[in-house]
């Protein structure tokens, strides 16, 4: 693949005042290509940018925006392929995974595309005849917005297609592991004709490039998604600026699986959802609290299912599931696995780094796991199943809202009344009943506790890069 550069004022740039990074595919180990490294020379310079982007694209009616937006859309359909391509190698899903998250991450941008054109704003009834009160919706200035590699493009979207469609311009940050993906989304954008200074593309030193863009007078909002360790980091550097941010950060998924549920259904779902991008996914169902009647059962069958699944390089179309994509995650999931064992695991299945060239897990179901673990109170961001007996709901409820975090749970229940104690009960952002998708363009996304601030997609996510305008004014 052809490497990817930083993008200022629409140009190409392959040089960075920090030398270089290596990019590397998590499969072999080996180097794709040396890229730039930016720092608070290329921060300024993009904030500064960024303003000039802002005063020329909040200009552009939405109803123009959105037709710039839809045509990146278009282009970026039509590179599926290769970008999908791209996306396996720098960051390891499969390939068919791979290319799912970049038409969604297409369809996110024609959704906010059309959002743009409904940021209505309202007439107040005033309190004396002469005056009228209308309320606006203005886009909320130049945004720097930095996200994970786990999913380099919808992560990258759920920011860049609500901002821009609300006239606001980006600086984007990407994860320097998979800068590959979010270059080849800018340069749709470009292509399709936006503004040149509206988008600005840098990576280099995370800490050095978050802390000059929340400092910079053009920036005015922040956005993360990313880590609860990082979010504390540039939520209270944003706070002290007194700027806007948007949060979205780590979760660790309980799933109750209730006495009446149907594990012929249940069991194939969770061992494809759990393992799906080797289980680096912020919604991975993590914490599987069973209900004592069915928990051998479960157990054997998700052991079954784990043991079938083919893990190789993303790139060979029969692969299910391919590599961590950082030799630090591998290091993490050893050790939580490593705790877990000592402390009374049961090993149902997997449990070993295979082979030893790419950070390769097998996928691993621990069973009898206590709440003095460390995997269950640490995201283990792998292919780790960890499976509890639990006696009742109430039980099930009690563990899943131990953690001070809340972003996806789920429950496995055909019982209505089971269904409504969840529903009322449960602490987190969002709930899948008797399923696992949860990531729409039209539905919001986000959670509760430390999982973050506000939510991403759907009617709230454009909300998000808004900001309302009183307007009072005496009629006579
Ligand atoms: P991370 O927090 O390490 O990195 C996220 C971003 O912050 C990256 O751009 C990174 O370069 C940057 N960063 C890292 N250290 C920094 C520092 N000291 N100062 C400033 N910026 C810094 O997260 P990750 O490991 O890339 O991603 C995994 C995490 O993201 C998990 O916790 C996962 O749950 C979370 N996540 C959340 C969502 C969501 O929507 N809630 C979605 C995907 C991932």
């Amino acid at each position: 693949m052809t490497h990817p550069t930083f993008i200022l004022n629409g140009e190409a740039r392959d040089t960075g005042t920090l030398g270089t990074l290596p990019l590397m595919d998590p499969a072999t180990e080996t180097e794709i290509a040396q890229i730039p490294k930016a720092g608070r020379a290329e921060a300024i310079e993009a904030a500064r940018l960024a303003a000039e982007g802002f005063a020329e694209w909040s200009a552009v009616s939405p109803f123009e925006r959105g037709k710039i937006l839809r045509a990146a859309a278009a282009i970026m359909r039509e590179q599926a392929d290769a970008a999908a391509a791209d996306m396996t190698r720098e960051q390891g899903k499969p390939l068919a995974q791979a290319r799912g998250e970049w038409m969604i991450s297409a369809d996110t941008l024609d959704w906010c595309a059309e959002e743009g054109r409904r940021t209505y704003g309202r007439l107040v009834p005033s309190r004396t005849e002469n005056m009228t009160w209308a309320v606006h919706q203005r886009p909320v200035g130049p945004v720097a917005a930095f996200t994970p590699w786990n999913f380099p493009a919808f992560t990258v979207m759920q920011k860049l297609a609500p901002a821009l469609a609300a006239g606001c311009s980006v600086v984007l940050k990407p994860a320097e592991e998979t800068p590959m993906t979010a270059w080849r989304i800018c340069r749709a954008l470009l292509d399709a004709g936006l503004p040149p200074k509206a988008i600005g593309l840098i990576w280099g030193d995370p800490a050095e490039i978050s802390d000059t863009l929340i400092k910079a007078p053009e920036i005015r909002k922040i956005s993360l998604t990313g880590s609860i360790r990082v979010g504390r980091l540039l939520a209270s550097a944003a706070g002290h600026e007194l700027k806007k941010v948007t949060m979205e950060l780590g979760g660790h998924a309980p799933v109750i699986v209730a006495r009446d549920a149907d594990l012929s259904q249940l069991v194939p779902l969770a061992a494809e959802w759990k393992f799906r991008n080797a289980g680096q996914v912020c919604v991975s169902p993590t914490r599987f609290l069973v209900e004592a009647p069915l928990y051998d059962d479960f157990v054997s069958g998700m052991a079954e299912a784990a043991g079938k699944i083919t893990v190789g390089n993303g790139a060979d179309p029969k692969t299910a599931m391919g590599p961590l994509t950082t030799p630090a995650q591998m290091t993490k999931v050893q050790e939580l696995y490593d705790d877990a064992v000592s402390k009374g695991a049961r090993v149902a299945a997997g449990g070993a780094r295979i082979g030893n060239q790419g950070w390769f897990f097998a996928p691993t179901v621990l069973a009898d796991m206590t709440a003095d673990m460390r995997a269950m109170n640490e995201e283990p961001f792998g292919p780790l199943a960890l499976v509890a007996k639990v006696e009742d709901i109430d039980a099930a409820l009690a563990e899943a809202n131990r953690m001070p975090v809340g972003l996806a749970s789920y429950a496995f229940t055909g019982d209505s009344l089971t269904r409504h104690r969840i529903v009322s009960g449960i602490k987190a952002g969002m709930l899948g009943v008797n399923h696992f998708a949860l990531a729409m363009p039209e539905t919001p996304f986000g959670g509760v506790l430390d999982s973050g601030m506000g939510s991403e997609g759907g009617m709230e996510g454009i909300g998000a890069y808004l900001t309302p305008f009183l307007v009072t004014a005496r009629e006579s």
